[in-house]
């Protein structure tokens, strides 16, 4: 048996995205930018993938930019925007639990002489949208704020922020992490007042490596990298075909019966709590309900190390994250979960669960009682 509970690190690719990866790489693998017709076949399968990802947003297929996946999506974001609007102000605003490719190009940011906010959260790790409120001045320039965190499936109140920054100063442009949502509930950046988004192909999936930015027309972005001109100068570079083609897929079928794959995760991410809502000395971070993302639990579990913790499990093909991928490749404490003033020694022994639309039910069960049998033995070795 084996129990893959760790979709928030990645995903495996589709079998659709499978194929079409292939049919990229054997048949269509001509240049887009070459003139000829094995060009102009490639070109067509960009566009088609950029006019798949669009009308799951309900935007212009011209507003989608492909990138290597979320974390140049936010670079790009973060600095673009920063860099091009810097005559009309100096303040960003973000949030104490963002993901680090957010956390570390603000830092990045600093460094170049703006000014950072990082705006603090509630105990279940949501943003305080009065300290928005008063961070926000006619100096900013930019507020990037995640929908749903990869640690603990926490849920911004993305539209709420974009409009408070809106009626403080309507020039300010939002941003979206939104590599753990997309896929998972319908997002309409127009709607929402979002005028950046940033997705992963190999979240929702599709392939590592590939992901894209939207930028809402008109939005003055300063590109990070120069060559060929392709995607309209934005990001110059030979597109990564297959990739591409791959992500279009995987959009398009993430949002076929959305509401029942919805369904499905929430019923999972049910089960798991009430089977583990019985173990001595383990507790839930953040909300639980619909108010919270699908596909996310986040346990901390009481005298026992994570890392000690993820290695026993790992023992009986049961694959899950400490805090969050990034954080324990590091090996250091969460800050999402620091920003929610839990304990450190809580912080140290949390385990994140992430489920996917492949995820079964008997996963959940076996992966369920093999911690019910493992923490009491390592908790008894702990004390001696
Ligand atoms: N943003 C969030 C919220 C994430 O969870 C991740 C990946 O874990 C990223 C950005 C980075 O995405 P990528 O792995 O495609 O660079």
């Amino acid at each position: 048996m084996e129990a893959y509970l760790d979709n928030s690190a990645t995903t495996r690719c589709s079998r659709r995205v499978q194929e079409t990866v292939l049919r990229m790489m054997d048949c269509d693998y001509g240049n887009p930018s070459s003139l000829h017709k094995k060009g102009m076949e490639a070109e067509a399968h960009v566009r088609k993938a950029a006019a798949e990802i669009a009308r799951t947003l309900r935007v212009s297929e011209k507003e989608i930019i492909f990138t290597s996946g979320g974390t140049e999506s936010n670079n790009l974001a973060l600095i673009g925007a920063a860099m091009a609007n810097r005559r009309s102000g100096n303040r960003l605003i973000t949030t104490q639990v963002e993901h680090s490719s957010v956390r570390n190009t603000m830092a990045y940011l600093e460094k170049q002489g703006f000014e950072v906010i990082y705006l603090p959260v509630d105990k279940d790790g949501i943003l305080l949208l009065d300290s928005l409120r008063e961070a926000v001045n006619g100096q900013t320039v930019l507020v990037s704020i995640m929908q749903a965190n990869n640690e603990t499936g926490a849920l911004q109140p993305v539209a709420e922020a974009a409009s408070i920054v809106r009626q403080i100063n309507p020039a300010a442009l939002v941003h979206a992490d939104a590599v753990q949502s997309y896929g998972k509930m319908r997002i309409r950046p127009k709607k929402e007042g979002i005028d950046l988004l940033s997705v992963s192909g190999h979240k929702i999936h599709g392939p590592k490596g590939v992901g894209f930015l939207y930028i809402r027309e008109k939005t003055k972005i300063t590109p990070l990298s120069f060559g060929g001109g392709q995607q309209s100068g934005m990001r110059s570079g030979t597109h990564n075909v297959p990739g591409i083609a791959g992500l279009g897929e995987a959009a398009k079928e993430a949002y076929e019966g959305l509401e029942e794959k919805t369904a499905h995760l929430y019923s999972l991410k049910d089960r798991f709590l009430e089977k583990t809502a019985c173990l001595e000395g383990v507790t839930v971070n953040g909300r639980t309900g619909r108010d919270s993302a699908p596909h996310i639990v986040s346990l901390s579990i009481e005298g026992v190390r994570s890392e000690v913790l993820l290695h026993a499990l790992e023992e009986y093909n049961i694959y899950v994250s400490a805090g969050s991928a990034c954080a324990s490749n590091h090996r250091a404490p969460s800050q999402t979960l620091q920003a929610m003033k839990l304990k450190p020694e809580l912080a140290d022994s949390t385990l994140r669960f992430s489920f996917s639309v492949y995820t079964a039910a008997e996963e959940i069960d076996y992966a369920a009682a093999k911690l019910a049998e493992i923490v009491p033995r390592l908790r008894r070795y702990v004390r001696r």
